[in-house]
């Protein structure tokens, strides 16, 4: 378990990597690690989860909560 994947809520969870390949305006997209195991992206506009099986930091199997 690492700082990235230790929380909760992705709100706990340090900063995985942000990147903006807009030319035209700010629009920052930040991804976290959730606590159920899913990547989760987002920026001004929107946001979306990706289904993830391991911590892509420290390799941790991720725990996801009710049905897989
Ligand atoms: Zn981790």
């Amino acid at each position: 378990m690492c700082q990235y994947c230790q929380g909760t809520s992705f709100i706990d969870n340090d900063l995985l990597i942000e990147f903006d390949d807009s030319e035209e305006l700010v629009d920052t997209v930040k991804v976290y690690v959730t606590s159920e195991a899913k990547l989760f992206l987002h920026n001004d506009y929107g946001a979306v989860a990706v289904p993830i099986n391991y911590c892509p930091m420290c390799g941790r199997k991720l725990e996801r909560e009710g049905n897989e």
